[in-house]
């Protein structure tokens, strides 16, 4: 058994962030269930959002809500964009190189839904530029260990107060990790998915483990599918991202007549939805998208491991069409959290693309994850600091762990099964209560 004060569930942004936000003074433990930079956080290429000025206030708010089909919760939104500056400045401490002009100011880019150029990026792997510098830092401080290939299993809790939680390590054991505050940052749902663009191995396991114990859920059927991903006839892998940049900066999509059949800047939900009716009507399995209006330079310096993966799969973007198909890609629902991201459980939190805090109501704006999951990991850092634990009389934490049914827990194979199948009829149920004809058509293309 190991003892520590804060257990972070996962090493994407919103876990490592949420951990650089916290006292030296504080034992922090970050488990990841693959290893460190396995995580979507790494795959982001489009970028980040940021309230250039205040004249963008009430553009970015607007567009922010628009997407959410006005389903954000306000205060969320207005908290997100208020801390963006405060935020980036951080990342730039942290060394997060965005891309500049020849003066040095920030270079916005713009992507689907977006009425301004608010976006930072670095090339296309602005998320890569950002959680590799976050990695560095929390490898740095000495209060901090990381586990790589270590999987939570289970949170240890009664009486709806959480003290940690069972862990499976490395070598295949069993482990208590023992905690005054836990903080879920598990990520998204796509592994569940036939076809997503993240990592296989997320598949909602802090939503499992919140089923387990009644935490409260909130618009966990509200899943964002992508418009643009590379088609591959090879299904059994990740689907990889075709970024909204490009459509931001120019690209054009076509059909099987090589025409236009829609706007290309649409919110995701209602082009990803174009997109099926005109393969249903082409009886195709993908369209296409043309990358050649975007000028060469710009194609080149902006998105070059984008036009590297068309080529390894023998497409030259600069001379031809690619074709793209939309996949599962964003979890706009999740754990229900207040704005300091706490659970309805104590002493358990939750950020990141796993929490749902509302900012993103039933439909996320492009580049506004990446943003939402770091300012809501500092307020949760903030909130521990400032309320620390909860620490009921009661049973002894040892008196806890004998009650654990460990014996469920030997196979971890069944367990990860049972959590799939608790995860995706829930999601089923919400779905089936919501009258919701949207909702209804993106399940049908989109298939578990
Ligand atoms: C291809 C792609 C492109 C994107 N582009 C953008 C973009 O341009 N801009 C933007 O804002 N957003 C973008 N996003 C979304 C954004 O990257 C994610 O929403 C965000 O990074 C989520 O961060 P996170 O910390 O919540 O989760 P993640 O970074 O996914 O990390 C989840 C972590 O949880 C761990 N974990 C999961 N289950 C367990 C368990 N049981 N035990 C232990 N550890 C566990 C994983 O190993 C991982 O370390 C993109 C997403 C994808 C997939």
């Amino acid at each position: 058994m190991e003892k520590t004060d804060i257990l972070i569930v996962g090493s994407g942004c919103s876990g490592l962030y949420a951990a650089l936000n916290l006292p030296e003074n504080r034992k922090i433990t970050i488990i990841s269930k693959s290893d460190l930079e396995s995580n979507d956080s790494f795959l982001a290429q489009g970028g980040i959002c940021m309230l250039k000025n205040d004249d963008d206030y009430d553009s970015y708010f607007e567009d922010t809500m628009k997407a959410g089909h006005y389903e954000n919760d306000k205060k969320s939104v207005e908290i997100m964009i208020r801390s963006s500056q405060d935020v980036i400045r951080d990342l730039v401490d942290y060394g997060v190189a965005f891309a500049r002009d020849e003066n040095g100011q920030f270079l916005f880019t713009r992507e689907g839904a977006h009425s301004h150029h608010r976006i930072l990026f670095h090339e296309d792997i602005t998320g890569k530029e950002i959680t590799r510098h976050l990695l560095a830092a929390a490898k740095a401080k000495p209060n901090i260990t990381l586990y790589e290939y270590t999987t939570l299993l289970d949170i240890v809790e009664k009486d709806n107060v959480c003290y940690g939680g069972l862990v499976q390590k490395q070598n295949s054991h069993l482990e208590i990790i023992q905690a005054d505050t836990t903080i879920l940052a598990t990520g998204g749902v796509g592994g569940l998915f036939q076809h997503s663009t993240n990592y296989r191995h997320l598949t909602g396991d802090g939503l499992a483990i919140a089923l387990r114990h009644h935490i409260q859920l909130k618009n966990i059927d509200y899943i964002q599918i992508h418009p643009t991903t590379f088609y591959d006839p090879d299904e059994t892998k990740r689907s990889f991202l075709i970024s909204e940049s490009v459509r931001g900066e120019g690209a054009k999509l076509y059909g099987k007549d090589m025409q236009r059949f829609v706007y290309e800047l649409l919110p995701r939900d209602v082009l990803s939805k174009a997109i099926y009716k005109k393969m249903e009507a082409d009886h195709t399995k993908h369209v296409w998208e043309d990358l050649k209006p975007i000028p060469k330079d710009e194609l080149e310096s902006h998105f070059p491991n984008i036009l590297k993966h068309c080529e390894e799969k023998g497409y030259d973007p600069e001379e031809e069409c690619i074709p793209i198909v939309p996949a599962q890609h964003y979890f706009m629902g999740g754990i229900d959290v207040n704005y300091e991201s706490k659970t309805s459980m104590e002493n358990l939190y939750a950020v990141g693309e796993t929490a749902c805090n509302g900012v993103h109501g039933k439909n996320r704006l492009a580049s506004n994850s990446l943003l939402e999951s770091l300012v809501f990991a500092k307020r949760a850092a903030a909130d521990i600091i400032e309320n620390g634990a909860v620490l009921p009389d009661g049973d002894s934490f040892e008196n806890l762990v004998q009650a654990l049914p460990l014996n469920y827990y030997v196979n971890t194979k069944q367990v990860e099964k049972n959590y799939h199948q608790l995860v995706k009829k829930a999601i089923q149920a919400q779905r089936d209560a919501r009258d919701d004809q949207d909702a209804h058509e993106n399940f049908a293309f989109n298939r578990f």
